[in-house]
């Protein structure tokens, strides 16, 4: 009896793992699928001088609307496309197109683009950025590149040349996420880093916690003690804009001050904002 009751477990189990394996054997192809039809594509969310108001970048989040699948999540098709080894090709391509909007930005404005960790322990990273960069002739100092803490754990002489590389011609580095990866410290000093991006959940919870807005606070001094910048993520209201602000909180980003939008909005977002400047100017 008790036999027969484990083999049913165990069938049970089969069917399962049969079924996860048919499941992403599916969104595998179908990545690689909307990969090769171009219908990964940059969304762009702005990022703000907090003192000024100004935008001084957008940030290229990626997005998947798929015509079986919906819209995908990008944490799922990111690690989608790790595991999958199709990261590499994803990257590029983004990267393309992205860049190919940027250049429609008024000069001032930079990029700033998200590389997964598995990108990091390529060797060859630093160099096809740049051949991107060279074959699309846009200037390696508007691209700034987020990485995240835990990127950087494992492989770090491999992730050093290619951030050194980068670095040299004028690509800048931020940390994305801080504050939630491991021993983060020690990466600002080995690693050429300009900017720290404070992790949302700190943001979320700075007008509620007083500890998070205690870490925000040293957060910003460590930063500019360093002599780099920090932006702040996240930020969905009045409330922690003016918070942040009064902590001296170089950038940030957040719903509050817009969301991610296709390409085509970035022109109308940047019209509303000269127009709102102008107004309080003139008030
Ligand atoms: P991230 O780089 O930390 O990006 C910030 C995430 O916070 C984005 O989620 C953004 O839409 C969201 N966000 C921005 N403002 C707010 C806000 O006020 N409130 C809330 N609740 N969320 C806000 P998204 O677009 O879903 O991306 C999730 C993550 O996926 C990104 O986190 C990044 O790690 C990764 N990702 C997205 N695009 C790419 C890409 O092209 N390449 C790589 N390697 N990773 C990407
Ligand atoms: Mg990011
Ligand atoms: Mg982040
Ligand atoms: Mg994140």
């Amino acid at each position: 009896k008790q036999k027969g009751k484990g083999r049913s477990h165990y069938a049970l189990f089969e069917e399962r793992m049969e079924r996860a394996i048919t499941d992403f054997a599916r969104m595998e192809s179908a990545l690689r699928t909307a990969i090769s039809q171009d219908r990964i594509v940059p969304y762009f969310q702005p990022i703000q001088d907090l003192e000024t108001g100004r935008t001084i970048a957008f940030e290229c989040l990626a997005r998947w609307n798929d015509p079986e699948l919906g819209w995908v999540r990008p944490d799922r098709f990111i690690s989608l496309a790790e595991e999958s080894g199709q990261i590499g090709r994803l990257s590029d391509r983004l990267l393309r197109k992205a860049c190919a909007a940027a250049r429609g930005w008024p000069k001032d404005i930079s990029l700033s683009f998200n590389i997964s960790g598995l990108q990091l322990r390529e060797r060859s990273l630093g160099l096809d950025i740049l051949s991107v960069l060279g074959e699309l002739g846009f200037n390696p100092a508007r691209l700034e590149l987020e990485i995240t803490e835990t990127a950087l754990v494992r492989d770090v002489p491999v992730a050093r040349e290619s951030l050194d590389i980068l670095s040299s011609t004028g690509v800048r580095v931020a940390l994305d996420d801080f504050g939630t990866g491991h021993s983060s410290l020690r990466y600002i000093c080995d690693f050429p880093i300009h900017k720290l991006k404070i992790d949302q959940s700190f943001v979320r919870t700075m007008c509620k916690r007083f500890e998070s807005e205690q870490i925000i606070s040293a957060v910003l001094g460590l930063a500019h003690g360093m002599g780099i910048t920090a932006t702040a993520e996240g930020i969905e209201d009045e409330a922690q804009m003016l918070a942040l602000k009064r902590l001296g909180c170089d950038f940030g980003q957040g719903y509050l001050i817009g969301r991610p939008m296709p390409a085509e909005a970035v022109a109308g977002y940047l019209q509303g904002q000269a127009e709102y400047q102008r107004q309080r100017l003139s008030a």
